[in-house]
């Protein structure tokens, strides 16, 4: 296992923020991760673990051990009439994760394709995408306890799954290191393709029956069409959680403005679309030296080249300030500011 010191994160988040972590460990197993962690020179640290830095803004300099996650691996763990158990270590790349089910027809994680990030960071805020959760695949996963060096397995019932949320960014936020998911795919599949603009594009391509790397292909498309990609614009994808109100009091807003967009969530709340508010606010497309507000997505803020995390942190406190001001609705941020 590599241990750095004093070493930029630059190369590790998609936001492209240059801060210094006091030590980054390139973790390749459990192994080397329990013996790191058992070493004094390290055990008293503060530790942060990184998967792709997809979710993360740095807003200062990690005086911290940072964990990154290289724990590799795919694994068939069983299988029945209808479907496989298929695991994957932590440090698996998602998106490679999903082609890899896609190329041996196990289904249910096609609709996720290209969402960046690792493996072992895919429950954490039950990642979605265009009607599909991890929570709707997700069987099992294994995780580190930091303060015990244990592996303990959580259930689905154990993890608490809500929309972009989970137990691990509340009541045990921190304390473990996930080193490996399995999800339940299907060997027959039940395609969601009304969602979004997905019929249209296979409409496009020409396809009536699709398999599913053609919904594969089509959200791939979709995707690149309306995010820019990291590697390119510094970004985090959608930077805040499309905000649930009580349908009462979305009466009221709605009465100023008509043409808010919405979804229900249960009978009682609905979900409003966090870019339209924010678009309808001013902000989509503002920019503010060499950072800002994506012109063609209200809710990715992008970084141009050089700006700091401080000076993004501070554009999404007054987009929230701003939101707040004028719907009297109070936006979360998605991201992980650390
Ligand atoms: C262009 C773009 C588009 C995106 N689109 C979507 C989308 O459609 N849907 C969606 O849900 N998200 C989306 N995201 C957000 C992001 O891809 C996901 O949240 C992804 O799961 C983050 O994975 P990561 O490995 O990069 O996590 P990181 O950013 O490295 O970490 C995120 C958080 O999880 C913690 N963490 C990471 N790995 C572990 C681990 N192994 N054990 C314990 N804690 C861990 C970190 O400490 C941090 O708090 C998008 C991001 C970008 C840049």
């Amino acid at each position: 296992m590599t241990i750095l010191k004093n070493h930029s994160l630059l190369n590790y988040n998609t936001f492209g923020i240059d801060v210094t972590a006091k030590y980054l460990a390139l973790v390749n197993s459990l192994e080397s991760l329990n013996l790191l962690l058992s070493n004094n020179l390290y055990s008293n640290e503060e530790k942060l673990i990184l998967g792709g830095g997809s979710n993360v803004l740095f807003t200062q300099d990690q005086n911290s051990l940072v964990l990154l996650n290289q724990i590799k691996g795919i694994k068939v763990e069983s299988e029945d009439a209808k479907s496989w158990i298929i695991s994957a270590g932590g440090g698996e790349n998602w998106h490679d994760f999903v082609l890899f089910c896609i190329k041996n027809n196990y289904a249910g994680v096609e609709n996720m394709s290209l969402i960046p990030g690792s493996v072992g960071a895919s429950p954490i805020q039950n990642i979605g995408a265009y009607g599909t959760e991890i929570k709707d695949v997700f069987e099992w996963l294994d995780a580190y306890h930091i303060p015990t060096g244990e592996v303990h397995r959580f259930l689905h019932s154990d993890c608490n799954f809500g929309y972009r949320d989970s137990v691990f960014k509340n009541k045990v936020k921190g304390e473990y290191f996930i080193i490996k998911v399995a999800y339940r795919l299907q060997k027959t599949a039940t395609l969601t393709t009304s969602y979004g603009a997905i019929n249209k594009a296979l409409e496009e391509m020409n396809i009536s029956i699709p398999t599913l790397k053609n919904v594969s292909d089509a959200v791939i498309s979709i995707r690149q069409s309306k995010l820019p990609d990291p590697k390119q614009i510094g970004n985090s994808g959608s930077f805040f959680k499309n905000p649930i109100i009580a349908n009462q009091n979305l009466q009221k807003i709605k009465e100023n403005y008509p043409q808010l967009s919405t979804y229900p969530v249960n009978e009682n709340e609905s979900k409003v679309a966090a870019g339209w508010l924010i678009d309808q606010a001013g902000w989509k497309g503002k920019t503010i030296n060499n950072y800002g507000v994506h012109k063609n997505q209200a809710l990715v803020l992008v970084n141009y080249g050089g700006a700091t995390g401080k000076e993004i942190y501070d554009l999404s406190s007054e987009i929230i300030q701003s939101v707040k001001e004028k719907y009297g609705i109070e936006l979360e941020r998605e991201v992980n500011v650390l």
